[in-house]
This record gives structure tokens, sequence and C-alpha cells, in this order.
């Protein structure tokens, strides 16, 4: 039976080791500030900035909402990013997508301030990504993995990584990230050619296309980590992965569940992001 790589010990010692830096902050006057910005009400949008907000309540980290009509204008959109870019006391913007087809939602993207965009959605912070820069943020996803692999001490270095899924939100900056530990990285997609056996050829397995339980025993063997970044719903209804939990969980060594896995670590980072932007910004008011 495998190692259940469960987020809740990881969200636990990140909140460990945030709190004292949110005090610090406190102590200088500063309470770090997250902007959400909503167009519409999508369930799973309206479910994560429920989430968001009671992680960041329970952090100490202030929450202001901006909740936009399902078919607000571009104008309307790129204002709400305007007004999170203005304001001195909010620290980082997370603009739930995709944005309405109406919008163009690179160019919302595009307005957004590199040092608040705590979910990487910037081309300063997606650079910063490929480049080792220290220009915004990663996305929270990516960093998550990271987070998970740390957590666990499992080591990556050397090591053959699989990365299925080329997005930029999980699959290319995940896999830049773990090139930068020196893993040696293969990523794939849904033209790969002999998916499974590539698959059983890593030594970790990362999972992020958005196919309910796609992969099967089949991709995997004995002594690999499997992350699953998916979330799905099968056709009952119910939350999965994209990987087979039930169908792997016996052969392989570690995997991360779905719920529970990933995505609650997710949550986390962002808020992490939110510390980190607070203390660069008033870092960059003191220095000037
Ligand atoms: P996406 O933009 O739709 O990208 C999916 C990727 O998977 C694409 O690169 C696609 O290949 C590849 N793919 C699709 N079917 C495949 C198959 N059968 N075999 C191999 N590759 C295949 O999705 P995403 O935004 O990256 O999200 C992926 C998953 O992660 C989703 O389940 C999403 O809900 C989840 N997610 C979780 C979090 C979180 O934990 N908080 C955050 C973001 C996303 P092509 O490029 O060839 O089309």
């Amino acid at each position: 039976m495998a190692m259940k790589l469960a987020g809740r010990p990881v969200v636990e010692g990140m909140a460990c080791r945030l709190a004292p830096r949110i005090d610090a902050l406190a102590q200088a006057g500063v309470v770090p500030t997250l902007a959400l910005v909503r167009v519409g009400d999508r369930p799973d949008d309206v479910s994560y900035e429920r989430t968001a907000a009671k992680r960041a309540e329970a952090l100490g980290i202030a929450v202001r909402r901006t909740v936009l009509d399902e078919f607000a204008p571009q104008e309307a959109v790129e204002a709400a990013v305007a007004a999170a870019n203005a304001d001195a006391s909010v620290h980082g913007c997370l603009l739930f997508r995709p944005l309405p087809p109406f919008v163009d939602e690179a160019r919302v993207c595009g307005l957004l301030a590199p040092e608040k965009d705590v979910d990487g959605i910037t081309f300063a912070s997606l650079a910063s990504v490929f480049t080792d820069g220290r220009e915004g943020f990663p996305p929270a996803t990516a960093a998550a993995c990271l987070e998970m692999l740390d957590h666990y001490a499992i080591p990556v270095e050397g090591r053959h990584v699989v990365v299925v899924g080329r997005s930029l939100v999980v699959g290319k900056p995940v896999a830049m990230m773990l090139l930068r530990r020196n893993a040696s990285v293969t990523v794939c997609h849904s033209r790969t050619g002999d998916l499974p056996a590539l698959m059983a050829s890593a030594d970790i397995v990362v999972c992020a296309t958005g196919r309910a339980r796609a992969f099967g025993r089949e991709c995997f063997r004995a002594g690999q980590v499997v992350l699953d970044v998916g979330i799905n719903f099968d056709t009952q209804g119910n939350l999965c992965g994209d990987v087979d939990f039930a169908a792997v969980e016996p052969v392989v060594e570690a995997i991360t569940p779905v719920p529970g896995g990933i995505g609650s670590v997710t949550t986390s980072v962002t808020m992490a992001h939110v510390v980190e932007a607070a203390e660069r910004q008033a870092a960059a008011r003191a220095a000037r």
C-alpha cells in the first residue's frame, strides 16, 4: 500500500512558518491583504473563493472581494484589476479564470502589477519561472507540487519526472521548477506516443490533464511517487483526480489523494505568496 501524501500536514507546516512572518508584518503596521476578483457566479469559483477566504482568515490575512456581474464588460474587469493595482493596502490579487468569452483575458492578466501577481498569471511571473527571475510569483498549483515534495522530503535531483499536461497554469511551470531542482523532466500531452510506457519509466509522475481517472494501473510501477493535480468529477458527480486512485495506490510508493492532496495545498501557497508580496512591498517602501 502506498504512502498517502495528504495535503493537511503540508498546510499545517506552512501555517506554522507563516505565523511569525505575519506577526512581524503586523508589528510594522501591515496586514497582508488579498484582493479576489470574480466575474459571475460559477460554482467552482464561488467554492474556491470560500476556501481561500477561510484559509486567509485562519492565517490573519485580510480579503477584499470584488464581484462583477457575469456580463461585466471588458472595461469593468480591467477597472477591478486597476483598482487592486492602485490600492497600496492590497498586496496580492487573485483573478478567477476563465473570464467570460467576450472578455480579452490576456489583456486583463497583462494589466495586473507583477508584484501583486500571487498566482503567476502575468508574463513577468511566467518569465521568472523560466529564467529563475525574482519578478512576480509562480502559478500557485505548480508551486504546491514542490511544497508537497519538500514536505515529504521526496528527492528530486537526478530523478526522472514525467509531467502529463503542458498548460501554462500547471504542466509547463511545474516542469521548469523541477528542472531548476535538477530533475530530468519529460513533458507529455494529448499527442504523446506510448504515454503509459513513458509514465511507467519515471521516478515521479505529475498528472495535470483534467481527465477523470484516465490513468490506471498500466501507467505505473512499484517505487514511483505520483502527484495527482487533477480536480475532476466522474460520471456520478464524485470529485476525483486524473489517476485511478483505487487501482494505482496499491502499486506505487506514494500518491496524493483527490480531494485532500495538491488542491488543498494550492490555497496555502497563494497565501504564502500574499505574505511574501507584503514583505517585498514593505521592503521596497522602506528603501525609497
Ligand atoms: P488544461 O489547460 O486543460 O490542460 C490539460 C493538459 O493535459 C493539456 O496540455 C493536454 O494536452 C493534456 N491532456 C489532456 N488529455 C490528455 C491525455 N489523455 N493524455 C495526455 N495529456 C492529456 O488543464 P489545466 O488547467 O492544466 O488543469 C489540469 C487539471 O488540474 C484539471 O483537472 C484542473 O482542474 C486541475 N487544476 C487543479 C488546481 C488545483 O489544485 N488548485 C489548479 C489548476 C488546475 P494538449 O496540450 O495536447 O491539449
